[in-house]
């Protein structure tokens, strides 16, 4: 068959076939139509059988009907690419996007998250706890401070250079640019689900940057602490939709290169104090012992 010659309609709703790089599933063409319903995580994509693709628009059309309940209560703002994350908080639900306009999300379908500061855990949630790492980050860009004064030194030193001839700025000198990397550029946030169409959701939110004239430790910071607020919307979000009223636990630094917290981590010290608070409590009759001993077993993450 020519990249031209006449193709049969649409074997799902008669519809007619795009002249130029039609979609193809198991070797049939499919229309545009058909094919714009697509929004399924790229690992489904790939293995769509016809079967599958006619399953998966009853399961589209099931959630037209959510599409068309969601009621945006908050969204949080990723950044890059205008990257949107929608909440409605009354019915639980979520999307992609800063319409519902791609697949909507049940809160119940979302199994757990983790936000990483490239691959640092931050935050990690689930039906059991969320759970906040410590972050280094802060202290990682105050350690760059002799650096950024050493930059901003050799850039005064050339611009003076630069004007000692004859006063003027002469560019006799390449500028200077700060090349030296962030204590980290990303933000990942990943989402897994229990889901027929989606096993994993990843986005990135930009970590914030040093500006590479005038490089400031303070205004580092300042953005870091704007991001950091817009990832404690995020998680409180997807706690409240997801997780209503599971715990909440700060440990201590997240493992580089891994979500798990390995049992064998000593717990951290506010855990220890926590125990403490719930035992005075036990002794007091307020809780049972078994009321303890869950708590404590949850406290120490195990
Ligand atoms: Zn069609």
């Amino acid at each position: 068959m020519g990249l031209f010659s006449k193709k049969p309609p649409c074997p799902i709703c008669g519809g007619k076939i795009p002249m130029i790089l039609p979609t193809k599933i198991e070797g049939e063409y499919i229309c545009n139509n058909c094919y714009g319903r697509i929004d399924m995580g790229a690992d489904k994509e790939s293995n769509l059988t016809m079967q599958g693709f006619r399953e998966y628009l009853a399961f589209y059309d099931q959630n037209q009907i959510l599409k068309g309940q969601f009621v945006i209560d908050q969204q949080i703002d990723f950044g890059l690419w205008d990257t949107k994350m929608i909440f409605d908080h009354q019915n639980r639900l979520f999307c992609m996007s800063k319409n519902p306009d791609k697949t909507v999300f049940e809160g119940k379908q979302l199994k757990s998250f983790t936000i990483k500061e490239d691959s640092t855990p931050l935050f990690e949630g689930s039906a059991a706890g969320i759970r906040r790492y410590t972050s280094t980050v802060t202290e990682r860009a105050m350690a760059m401070a002799p650096q950024i004064a050493q930059f901003a030194a050799n850039r005064q030193m050339a611009r003076t250079l630069d004007r000692l001839d004859d006063g003027k700025v002469n560019n006799s000198a390449p500028v200077q640019y700060f090349d030296i990397p962030e204590p980290f550029q990303a933000f990942n946030v990943e989402l897994h689900f229990d889901h027929p169409y989606w096993t994993v959701l990843k986005c990135d939110m930009d970590g914030p940057r040093f500006n590479n004239t005038l490089p400031d430790v303070n205004n580092y910071l300042r953005s870091y602490q704007q991001s950091i607020e817009e990832i404690e919307r995020l998680v409180a979000a997807l706690r409240m939709v997801a997780f209503p009223g599971v715990p909440e636990q700060s440990v201590g630094p997240g493992m580089m290169g891994t979500g798990v917290l390995h049992a064998s981590m000593a717990p951290p010290a506010d855990a220890i104090e926590e125990i403490k608070k719930y035992k005075a409590l036990m002794e007091d009759g307020v809780l049972s012992q078994q009321e303890f001993e869950a708590k404590k077993k949850q406290l120490l993450g195990i």
